[in-house]
């Protein structure tokens, strides 16, 4: 048992049509979603893989295979619940989390309180101790194309 762990996560999906787009648990309007086994949610991705680095228990890919047929389109903060199952089991608590999400399009700014909000209940911590941002990438790379969407997040787990 340490003081803290520290964790990194990076996620990235293809655009597709037909699909909703969800990023943080909320639903964002847009004419393009996320291409995925599961909803694709890129931003919860990130934070769980970053929750699981902090644990040094692999990736979300080792706890949860795209090739699984019960994790077919199921929603990405049931999966983050049950990592922070784990994070509980292991005598730890959310100390903070900082995340960036890279897109073009759409403008995520203002749906970022909503995600706050959404992914502060599952993650059993105030807002407060949540950062998200939102960046484009200067329409350079595949973000910067449109042709996807990455995030990144970075979290502290303190002592419960
Ligand atoms: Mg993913």
């Amino acid at each position: 048992m340490d003081g803290f762990r520290i964790g990194f996560g990076y996620d990235a999906h293809r655009f597709t049509e037909g699909r909703p787009l969800i990023i943080g648990g909320i639903r964002i309007p847009h004419d393009l979603g996320l291409m995925g086994h599961s909803d694709a949610d890129v931003l919860t991705h990130a934070i769980i893989d970053a929750l699981l680095g902090a644990l040094s228990m692999g990736d979300i890919g080792s706890h949860f295979p795209d090739d699984d047929p019960a994790y077919r389109g199921v929603e990405s903060t049931l999966l983050l619940d049950k990592v922070m199952q784990w994070v509980r089991t292991d005598g730890y608590r959310v100390g903070n989390i900082d995340a960036t999400i890279v897109a073009e399009e759409p403008r995520l700014a203002p749906h970022v309180e909503a995600m706050k909000k959404r992914l502060s209940g599952i993650l059993g911590t105030e807002e407060a101790r949540i950062s998200i941002k939102a960046t484009t990438n200067e329409r350079m790379g595949f973000c910067g194309r449109g042709e996807g969407m990455a995030a990144y997040a970075v979290v502290c787990l303190t002592e419960a």
